[in-house]
Parts: structure tokens; C-alpha cells; sequence
């Protein structure tokens, strides 16, 4: 082949190769029906399973649609899982039916990052291929309450319970009693429901890191259920950046028992994670779904929603990351604590470092202390620093995660 052919080839390849790529970040995906059309549906469960095949086809590299279980009346309890981060972020919609405007919006920020992710786009000036590849995953299950969603739009536009007549946000075991009228009703016994069933085994599964529920209205965040200390501090953390996010209020901790066994109450109990319930849309104490009016508003509140709580949770996890770090010692001047990695070094709790007494001149402690720093308000110290004083040597292997001090 001569040169001339063979440069003309690699041109040819070379023009199709990156038309190709062009054409996949710039071809906009289009959709069977638009949200609003799918919120106007008669057939909502339908409209919405379209819409999640539809992205799972469309973004099938960073997508995997699963079925998290059947409800009452055999529909799926669909669930999208959006990224490969270590951190997991559960966020779902419409325990109750006629709030289901949560579904279409969580059906939005679905499309919001993978639209983003494609284009290799930004969302609050965080680079989402970067969130979702080695950050966060996203777990969406915008239908908790399938059937309920469907007897509400075919009719019973204030339709509150799944399809055994359940209010499935009172079915979960955070002190749960059995209370059953005609217009209330909490099940016959805890996670009675094959819907909050499924929802409980895909966290007890998955073990997420965060968990939110979209519910209607009010303009109002739940974050409290009798969380104390550091737990209690890091809500309160999470609920004060999802109210400047949204402009909602959040709800007063006093009092918080009226109003139990839910699924954020039983997070926040029984999983010991963060957990929120968002009512969104002005009107408080309607009994119909949301007006379609209010929706570009809530978009807009919410919009930031997802990455939001992905950044404050990769800030809160840099303090309780690399449990696995394994530190492998040949001294006994150690014994097996957390080492911690932060912003590439290993710190080692003060209190797990023992027998330092009478090793370290004065100066080295000095040295010591500035590497010191606060984690949770408990001392930890820099290893590096701690094996130079001692002269021994550290290694750090970051493919295993481990430190090595011989
Ligand atoms: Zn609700």
C-alpha cells in the first residue's frame, strides 16, 4: 500500500471515528411521551416503565433497569441504577398515589444526569461522568405504589393506599403499631405490604449510604427520628443544605412520634443512614395530585437534588472512608485501628497508637502535632509523619489499600 493510500485510510477512519462519537454526544435522545404527558396519562405505571426502558436503552453504558419486586396486583417495582460509585443514593417516589407528581420528577433528574453524563456536562459545576464513575450510584424507584398510582388516575384522584388498601409510608418497622379504619390503615403487621417488603430487602441489599422519598405537598422536609449525637449533627447538616437547595422548611424534631413508622423513620431507626422525605409543591394538605402548573417550579427547586447530596456525601465520606485500609506492622507499637485516607495520606487514630510514651523526643511530638488533625472531633495522626519520628519505614500500597510499617 502506498503512503498516500494509506494516509487517505487513516483520514477516512479517522473522520468517521470521531463523527461517530460526535454523533453520539450530540444525537438528543428523543422519548415516546413527554413528562407531562406521562403525568396526564390514564396509565401512568405503563408510560413510566417506557420511559425507564428508554433510558436503559439509550444509556445502557452507565444504566441497569431491574425489577426490585411485584406489587399487590403483580406490577414491577422498577428500580434504575445509574453509575458505579462506591456511595449508594436510593431515591424514590410515590408511596402515596396522588403524590405522584415525585415520579415524573424523579423521572427528570434520572434524565438530567444522563443527559449530562453524555455530554460530558456539568450539574452545579460538578462533572457528572466523574460523580458517576467513580463517586456515587444512583438507585431511582420512581413508583414505590404502582397499583395505588393507577386506581388514583383511573378515577380516585385521591387515592392514598397501595391495592389492599395500605398506607404503605405507615407499614415500616420504626414504632409501628396496627391501626386500621376505613380511612387509615397501617397494615396487619410490620412490612406487611409486598411493596415496602421489596423496598426493605433492596436496602438491606444494596446497604445505601442515603436514602430520600419524594413525596406531595407542602414545601416542607422530614428529617428527623430521634437521632442523637453525631448522627443527629449530620442530618441536620444534610436537611440544611436540602432547605437552602429547595427554599422548603424543615419540619420541627418535637414531637416527631406522631407520625411514625414510615420509610424515612425506619432508615433513620433500623439503618442508622441519613434519610429525608421531601414534600414538594406549595399547597399543603390537598388531597389530589399536584396541579401540572406547580411542576417547573418543583423542577427547579429540586433539580440540584441529586448532585447535592452526592457532593455532601463524598465530603462526609472522605472522614469515614478507607475502613478497609489494612495496616500490616511489624513493631508493636501499633495495634489494628482505622486508618483513614484523606487527600492521598493515612492517618491512624491517637488512641490506637500505643506505647509512644518515652519513644518520641519533644521535638518530634512537635512535629506530630502539626500533622494532627480532627475527624469527627476525634485526634488522628499522620503515619508518615508517625514511622519518620520512630524510623521506621511506611509504605503505602494504594492498589491493595494497605500501609506497611516495618
Ligand atoms: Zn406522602
Amino acid at each position: 500500500m502506498s503512503k498516500r493510500i494509506k494516509i487517505f485510510l487513516l483520514a477516512i477512519i479517522y473522520t468517521l471515528t470521531s463523527l461517530s462519537i460526535f454523533s453520539v454526544q450530540a444525537s438528543k435522545v428523543t422519548y415516546s411521551k413527554t413528562l407531562e404527558q406521562i403525568y396526564k396519562s390514564k396509565d401512568v405505571y405503563t408510560e413510566t416503565q417506557k420511559r425507564l426502558t428508554e433510558f436503559n436503552k439509550n444509556y445502557s453504558n452507565i444504566t441497569y433497569l431491574f425489577s426490585a419486586g411485584k406489587s399487590v396486583q403483580k406490577r414491577d417495582l422498577s428500580v434504575i441504577k445509574i453509575g458505579s460509585g462506591s456511595k449508594k443514593i436510593f431515591i424514590n417516589a410515590a408511596h402515596h398515589p396522588r403524590e405522584y407528581i415525585g415520579t415524573i420528577l424523579t423521572l427528570n433528574q434520572i434524565q438530567n444526569l444522563l443527559e449530562a453524563y453524555a455530554s460530558n456536562g456539568s450539574i452545579d459545576g460538578q462533572k457528572v461522568r466523574n460523580l458517576l464513575d467513580n463517586q456515587v450510584t444512583f438507585y431511582f424507584m420512581p413508583l414505590v405504589n404502582p397499583d395505588g398510582v393507577q386506581i388514583c388516575v383511573s378515577g380516585s384522584p385521591s387515592y392514598y393506599f397501595n391495592a389492599n388498601k395500605v398506607d404503605l409510608n405507615h407499614n415500616y418497622d420504626a414504632l409501628w403499631f396496627k391501626k386500621i379504619t376505613s380511612t387509615y390503615s397501617t397494615g396487619t403487621k410490620v412490612f406487611s405490604e409486598p411493596e415496602t417488603q421489596a423496598v426493605r430487602d433492596l436496602c438491606l441489599n444494596i446497604e445505601f449510604d442515603l436514602t430520600l422519598a419524594y413525596h406531595a405537598a407542602g414545601n416542607i422536609i422530614y428529617w428527623y427520628f430521634g437521632q442523637e449525637g453525631a448522627d443527629r449533627t449530620r442530618d441536620l447538616t444534610y436537611a440544611n443544605m436540602l432547605k437552602t437547595t429547595t427554599g422548603y422548611s424543615l419540619v420541627s424534631p418535637s414531637n416527631y412520634k406522631s407520625s411514625t413508622s414510615g420509610f424515612k423513620d425506619w432508615c433513620v431507626q433500623k439503618l442508622k443512614i441519613p434519610s429525608f422525605t421531601l414534600e414538594v409543591g406549595g399547597k399543603r394538605g390537598i388531597t389530589k395530585p399536584v396541579e401540572w402548573s406547580y411542576y417547573s417550579t418543583i423542577w427547579n427547586e429540586n433539580k440540584l437534588i441529586p448532585v447535592r447530596i452526592a457532593k455532601q456525601l463524598m465530603t462526609q465520606a472522605k472522614f469515614n472512608s478507607d475502613k478497609k485500609t489494612s495496616l500490616i506492622y511489624k513493631s508493636n507499637l501499633f495495634r489494628e485501628g482505622q486508618i483513614i485516607s484523606l487527600d492521598g495520606k493515612q492517618y491512624i487514630a491517637e488512641k490506637d497508637v500505643t506505647l509512644l510514651a518515652g519513644k518520641i523526643s519533644d521535638s518530634q511530638k512537635e512535629k506530630l502535632n502539626l500533622t494532627e488533625i480532627y475527624i469527627n472531633k476525634i485526634p488522628y495522626i499522620n503515619l508518615e509523619t508517625l514511622a519518620e519520628c520512630l524510623k521506621l519505614n511506611f509504605k503505602f500500597e494504594k492498589s491493595s489499600n494497605t500501609v506497611y510499617i516495618s
